[in-house]
């Protein structure tokens, strides 16, 4: 319990600003989702210290822009060595206060670093260009500055990667920021800040603003229009409001949103392989991911053999606290979940699916539900349109590929499909059939630093991380240079 109590009382609570740690007029609790009980205490903002916040980006922006590259990525570099040096500290907060097992959420911690250290390599590589006008008698100069201040929104379920896939880009592009992490699990991002502090980051160049307000307070600084991007992301819904906000000042965006994953195993597959992609695409992040398999979808001739092994390997998986040994299935975030997924696995089964394991919430203190599997899900259930977030395994069976490919693209997400088979023609046909942003081939995990992550369709706008990351915080710029001949 020390060791539990030390971690939450080694993180700063204010909010951030300027370079400076202050306290909010009101405070906000932060929650042990295993027990419910109060880890501890954060600021909770009103919308003029927030304006605060985004008055001390606005003031650090032209001198961040014009420091050096290579001192911005020596801060990143330094960041990711103490992010790793600090890794257990920062995962048991992370556990503490998001419910992930620690063996995860050390994972996590290595993720978020990789962000730091992809960009600090990215921070000195943006280049431009130069080309003769083809009709003659001029020039282009093409060159890439920084957007400008930015808003940055991050979500609970990965609470420190969320918000390094968008500061490392950030700062590696030249521009400053605010942060709003989620209400429920800020304590990553407020590690996150001092780390960056103990890396030499510069005064203003990222602030922190915690609040339980997320709407009064955020829309004046995405309306401000010294905002010039907002980097999002969470669920759809909330994404297609602010889209409409930055409309009004036509703010460039960058949009991660929700998905609905179709997981496609053909009767070719390597079956071992499958199953353990699927347990990964799944139970990651206790089926509480963006990329989270939502469909599985199982060729017929071994629709059965598949269920079978998915669900004895998943009735294996200990549920407890994350901070217990050898814990798999770790609660949810919040009793607002478990209700959600009852809802949805009772509307299938309702609708004729079966539970061959789990289909129940389990009675103890916080907030959990048991690894369920599901079998023939009917296709009017309500989880083949809505994203489950949570360990609830959904599986139909399909006969053929076209009908596979059409039941993957019917939906009006498209952030990643999975897709099992060890037919190479059928791998490459499928793969480009499938309108997704980004495809798992014999692989049940997608996420890279060094990978142009992102959606198509109402998954989002825009990729984070590989080389795409950091053109989201450039802007271009050309100059006509007049040559007479
Ligand atoms: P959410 O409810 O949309 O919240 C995301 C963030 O937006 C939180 O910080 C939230 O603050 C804030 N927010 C909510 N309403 C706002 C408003 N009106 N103005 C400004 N900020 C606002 O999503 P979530 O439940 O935290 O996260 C789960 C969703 O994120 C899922 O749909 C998941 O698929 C998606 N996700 C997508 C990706 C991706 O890369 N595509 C990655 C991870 C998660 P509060 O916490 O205070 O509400």
């Amino acid at each position: 319990m020390t060791q539990e109590t030390d971690a939450i009382a080694s993180v700063p609570t204010g909010l951030f600003v300027g370079g400076r740690w202050t306290q909010a007029r009101r405070t906000m609790p932060v929650e042990d989702p295993s027990t419910g009980e109060v880890l501890c205490e954060v600021a909770d903002a009103d919308p003029e210290e927030a304006v605060a916040a985004l008055d001390a980006a606005v003031a650090a922006q032209a001198s961040w822009a014009a420091t050096p590259p290579r001192e911005r990525s020596e801060v990143l570099a330094r960041a990711y060595a103490l992010l790793l040096e600090e890794r257990e500290r920062l995962a048991l907060v992370m556990t503490l206060e998001m419910g992930k097992p620690l063996a995860e959420s050390r994972g996590e911690v290595t993720y978020a670093a990789e962000f730091l250290r992809w960009f600090a390599e990215e921070a000195v590589r943006v280049d431009g260009g130069y080309m003769p006008a083809p009709a003659g008698g001029a020039r282009f100069l093409v060159m890439r500055q920084p957007v400008g201040p930015s808003i940055l929104i991050t979500p609970w379920n990965f609470p420190m990667a969320m918000g390094t896939r968008k500061i490392a880009p950030a700062v590696a592009a030249g521009c400053t920021s605010v942060i709003k992490p989620a209400a429920q699990t800020p304590l990553s991002t407020l590690a996150l800040a001092d780390v960056l502090v103990r890396a030499g980051l510069p005064d203003g160049v990222v602030n922190v603003v915690t609040t339980s307000r997320a709407d009064e307070v955020m829309t004046p600084l995405i309306l401000d229009p010294r905002s010039r991007k907002l980097s999002f992301t969470g669920s759809t819904r909330v994404g297609k409001h602010l889209l409409g906000l930055s409309a009004r000042t036509v703010m460039r965006t960058s949009m991660e949103l929700g998905g609905n994953a179709p997981f496609l195993v053909f009767a070719d597959a390597d079956l071992d392989a499958a199953v353990a992609g699927a347990l990964q695409a799944k139970m990651r992040n206790i089926g509480q991911a963006c990329t989270a398999a939502n469909r599985i979808l199982v060729q017929r001739e071994v629709a059965e053999e598949f269920a079978d092994r998915l669900t004895r390997r998943m009735g294996e998986l200990p549920l407890g606290r994350g901070v217990d040994d050898g814990v798999v299935v770790g609660p949810l975030i919040d009793r607002a979940a478990v209700e959600k997924v009852d809802g949805l696995v009772r509307d299938a089964v309702g609708r004729g699916a079966t539970a061959r394991l789990g289909g129940e919430p389990v009675e103890r203190a916080g907030y959990f539900y048991p690894a369920t599997v599901l079998t023939d899900v009917p296709a009017d259930a309500e989880m083949g349109r809505t994203e489950i977030f949570g360990p609830v395994a959904a599986v139909t069976p399909f006969d053929t590929e076209e009908e596979a490919v059409a039941l993957a693209n019917d939906t009006p997400y498209g952030l990643v499909s999975y897709v099992f088979t060890r037919d190479l023609d059928r791998a490459l046909r499928v793969s480009e059939a499938l309108e997704a942003g980004m495809v798992g081939l014999n692989q049940g995990v997608v996420s890279n630093p060094a990978a142009p992550f992102g959606g198509i369709k109402e998954s989002g706008l825009g990729r984070e991380g590989g080389f795409s990351g950091i053109e989201e915080f450039l802007e271009t710029k050309y100059v006509g240079i007049s040559v007479p001949a």
